[in-house]
């Protein structure tokens, strides 16, 4: 057996296992496994294009292995669960830069040795190989800006809000079509110069095209954008993978493309928005002036709650259902979350957790928060499951979360949320709010819940707050 079938059929192996992993990710009890599974996938595709004869110089590819494993061992240790969001972004960015480096090195090689060498030494069609190195280029480019300025949103190095100016969809439009016109001039001219030209002008786009595609976005629709850049990062490495001919590459960039792009239907589905209108709209802009031009004004106050106050709420109540948000994360109160459930039900509470799918600042947030501090799968409840139960619970601890419990979103015809599914935490006989003060949601607006007659606000980091409700419950146990 040759070398090569050798190494494809290794390739088939970990994409087999890549497919399996990926489908056990889709089930908690699985997901770890799957994890390993898919983990061992990459492993066994790693090690065979390493024996692979075109690799001539492993020197850089050790010095890129020891960097590599170096920050990914550090992130690993260092990068707190809050910032998980962020981490993402950013690999999805560096996902796109790797695949557009491969392009450019690709056409490099082509330029060194030109058209007649190179098909001699790589075989192929040099029409198809430019479409590929274009298109690698372009989809790389978007990616990495585009997570980039999505990365600094997360971080709020840069506001949560949409960036607007004059003629913003006509000038992405157009940076759409120059990208695209770019691409087939350098795919089809035979002029080297022109072919040059067409390549950088290419690569300056999708830099800005990038940039220009995620400003606008804000608020509530920054899920559906991280979800669509992490599924562009895999179509960029699976046109990488065509450049450089390595059926592996292509497998596994077509599963994280194709997967990425179930979640981004998942997300608009969430949001209740179509992938068009939230690349176009601006979700979040124009906030004061909708509400002005309404003449929607938020009535009423803030009513703040002792901890003992709240404890003497809940030890009353027999249905009551968690709404963990952002705030959760932040606090890391998961752990004191689950201690307060099991003390509710040892009083003869029935507890459930609502699940919101953009909790949160990244897909499954909270399930894998409350995952990690072993709240029972069964009590997790997803949004449209909970909400016809709302009416009948008792209490709703909305525990640092904003956007998602917004009433705005379903009855103010002017607010920037309107229409994106909430978690009806306002129809529950008692709303506890947990949060540290006055500060608004991810998408920047108000929210009329903390204002409403059976809302109280329990003021202080969530974690404290609760361990604070938890010790008059063991004190009551201890009498
Ligand atoms: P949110 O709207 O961001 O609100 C979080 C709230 O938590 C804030 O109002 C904050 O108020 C409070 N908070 C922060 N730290 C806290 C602490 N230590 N203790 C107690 N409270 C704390 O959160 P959300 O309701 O989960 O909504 C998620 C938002 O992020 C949505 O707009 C969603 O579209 C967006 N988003 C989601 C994803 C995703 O994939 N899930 C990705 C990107 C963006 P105080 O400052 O007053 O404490």
């Amino acid at each position: 057996m040759s070398r090569e079938i050798a190494i494809n059929l290794v390739y088939i192996v970990a994409a087999i296992l890549f497919i399996f992993g990926l489908k056990m990710l889709g089930r908690q009890a699985s997901a770890r496994r799957g994890n390993t599974i898919s983990a061992i996938g990459m492993l066994l595709a790693v090690v065979a294009t390493l024996l692979d004869h075109h690799v001539v110089n492993y020197t850089w590819i050790t010095v890129g292995l020891v960097v590599g494993t170096a920050i990914g061992v550090f992130c690993a240790r260092v990068v707190k669960m809050t910032s998980m969001p962020e981490m993402v972004a950013l690999l999805n960015g560096f996902g796109g830069l790797a695949s557009l480096l491969v392009g450019w090195a690709e056409y490099g090689k082509i330029r060194a040795y030109g058209w007649e060498r190179y098909l001699s030494e790589f075989a192929g069609n040099p029409v198809f190989t430019s479409v590929v190195i274009a298109l690698t280029v372009l989809i790389g480019g978007i990616t990495f800006t585009g997570s980039m300025y999505a990365f600094a949103k997360l971080a709020e190095w840069l506001s949560g809000k949409p960036r607007l100016f004059r003629g913003q969809q006509l000038v992405n439009f157009a940076l759409c079509g120059l990208g695209l016109a770019g691409s087939v001039v350098f795919a089809l001219s035979g002029d080297p110069a022109v072919a040059q030209l067409a390549f950088f002008v290419v690569l300056a786009v999708a830099l800005i095209l990038g940039w220009t595609l995620v400003m606008p976005i804000g608020g509530g629709d920054m899920p559906v954008v991280i979800s669509l850049l992490n599924s562009l990062s895999g179509l960029a490495a699976c046109a990488a993978g065509f450049v450089i001919a390595n059926n592996v590459l292509v497998v596994a960039g077509c599963l994280v493309g194709t997967s990425g792009v179930i979640l981004t239907v998942i997300m608009c589905k969430a949001m209740n928005r179509s992938l068009v209108s939230v690349l176009s709209s601006g979700f979040g802009s124009g906030v004061v002036a909708a509400s002005a031009a309404s003449g929607d004004v938020i009535q009423g106050e803030l009513k703040p709650l002792s901890p003992e106050d709240a404890f003497a709420v809940l030890e009353a109540a027999r249905q009551v259902v968690f709404i963990p948000g952002y705030g959760m994360a932040v606090s890391q109160a998961q752990h004191v979350v689950r201690e307060l459930a099991e003390k509710l039900e040892e009083n003869g509470a029935e507890v459930r957790f609502a699940i919101h799918p953009v909790a949160g600042r990244m897909p499954g947030h909270m399930n894998v928060l409350l995952a990690e501090a072993n709240v029972p799968y069964e009590q997790l409840v997803e949004m449209d499951a909970i909400n016809p139960m709302m009416p009948t619970m008792d209490v709703a601890i909305v525990i640092g979360a904003n956007d998602v419990v917004n009433p705005a979103a379903a009855r103010d015809k002017s607010s920037p949320i309107y229409g994106m599914p909430i978690i009806r935490a306002h129809e529950a006989r008692t709303v506890i709010c947990l949060k540290r003060g006055k500060g608004a949601g991810f998408s920047g607006i108000e929210n009329h819940l903390f204002l409403m007659p059976n809302s109280r606000m329990l003021y202080g980091d969530a974690k404290a707050s609760l361990q604070a409700v938890i010790a008059e419950f063991k004190s009551l146990n201890a009498a």
